[in-house]
């Protein structure tokens, strides 16, 4: 079986009981869960049995220990994820707004996994990885966008394939840097798995068919549109594939864009036909939202096909 390969940031989250605005008064809090995109996309990957490894950095604490006892209980490798001694591991408080749109209060970039460096661990990851699942949102810094080029080339040049999911709003992209990051990666992406408007985010093309145009025209085999609670299409250089999501109630949808970038990156290594793989990863976004905490919404294979028996027929 293939190993794919993931490098980024490793969190907790603390979020609010209540929604409301901000931290501006004493409130009910609940966590540390174990986060952080990349964490939750290998956690998922590793829950439907694919070998897997995440390149990253925590602290010498409490909250590292969390996130590497489930991800080591789920079947990830974490020998390339370093422990700093000298910073805390990376945490976010969020909290909900009535309207569903989120505060954020972040300690990232200041902490371990703002150092992720490029380790002999962390080469040795890649030497053995046939597949590297780039997220975009991780590329915040030039020392994690040559980690991410390093192991691409690496990869690449053994014959692996790559995954490109942009992960971000149009406001990060106001740094240049990362654009052109964002694009030296897509030049080399295989899977591109853009969420709303991130398909035109990197285009010269406007519209969303000119786009895909573009996008397969310039060597990306296939391209996977995510678009929330309205499902998700597949593109190829055959035709296009669609798949409605699951009517499920929204209880937290942190991780549900992560969870079925996973399991659809694992099923097309697998060769799973695009629709049957389409199926399975909207499946693992329903489940993932229907479940409160980033991570805590992974699911194995058999729950994913037990969801999907059980909701035949809704859509
Ligand atoms: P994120 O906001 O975590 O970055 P994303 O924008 O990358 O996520 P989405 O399009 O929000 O990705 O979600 C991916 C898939 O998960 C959807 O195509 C859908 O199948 C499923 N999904 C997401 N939200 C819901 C929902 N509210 N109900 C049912 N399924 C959902
Ligand atoms: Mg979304």
């Amino acid at each position: 079986m293939k190993k794919i390969a993931v490098i980024g940031e490793i969190l907790v989250e603390i979020m609010a009981d209540r929604p409301g605005l901000g931290f501006f008064e004493p409130l009910a809090l609940t966590g540390p869960y174990p986060s952080g995109a990349p964490a939750i996309f290998i956690d998922q990957v590793a829950r439907l049995g694919q070998p897997c490894g995440i390149v990253s950095s925590v602290g010498h604490d409490d909250f590292g220990q969390i996130n590497l006892s489930r991800l080591q209980a789920d079947g990830v490798d974490v020998s390339a994820v370093s422990i700093d001694p000298a910073r805390p591991t990376g945490s976010a408080f969020v909290r909900y707004r009535e309207d569903g749109a989120r505060d954020f209060i972040f300690n990232i970039e200041h902490a371990a996994c703002g150092r992720i460096t490029l380790t002999p661990q962390a080469e040795h990851l890649f030497q053995k990885a046939d597949h590297l699942h780039v997220m975009g949102s991780s590329l915040s810094s030039d020392r994690l966008v040559e980690i991410n080029l390093a192991a691409a080339e690496t990869i690449k040049a053994r014959g692996g394939t790559l995954s490109f999911d942009p992960n971000l709003r149009k406001e990060m992209l106001s740094r240049q840097e990362m654009r052109a990051a964002m694009q030296r990666i897509l030049g080399m992406t295989d899977l591109f798995l853009p969420s709303g408007e991130e398909l035109t985010l990197l285009t010269e093309a406007a519209r969303d068919q000119d786009a895909l145009a573009e996008l397969l025209g310039q060597g990306v085999r296939a391209i996977v549109h995510k678009q929330g609670a309205k499902g998700a299409e597949y593109h190829d250089a055959d035709g296009s594939v669609r798949a409605p999501a699951f009517p499920v109630e929204e209880i937290d949808p942190t991780g549900a864009g992560d969870c079925f970038g996973a399991t659809f990156t694992t099923h097309w290594l697998r060769g799973t036909d695009p629709e049957r793989a389409l199926r399975l990863a909207a499946a693992a976004g329903a489940l993932a939202v229907g479940k409160r905490g980033p991570m805590e919404g992974t699911s194995d294979g058999e729950t994913i096909e037990a969801f999907i028996k059980h909701h035949e027929g809704d859509v």
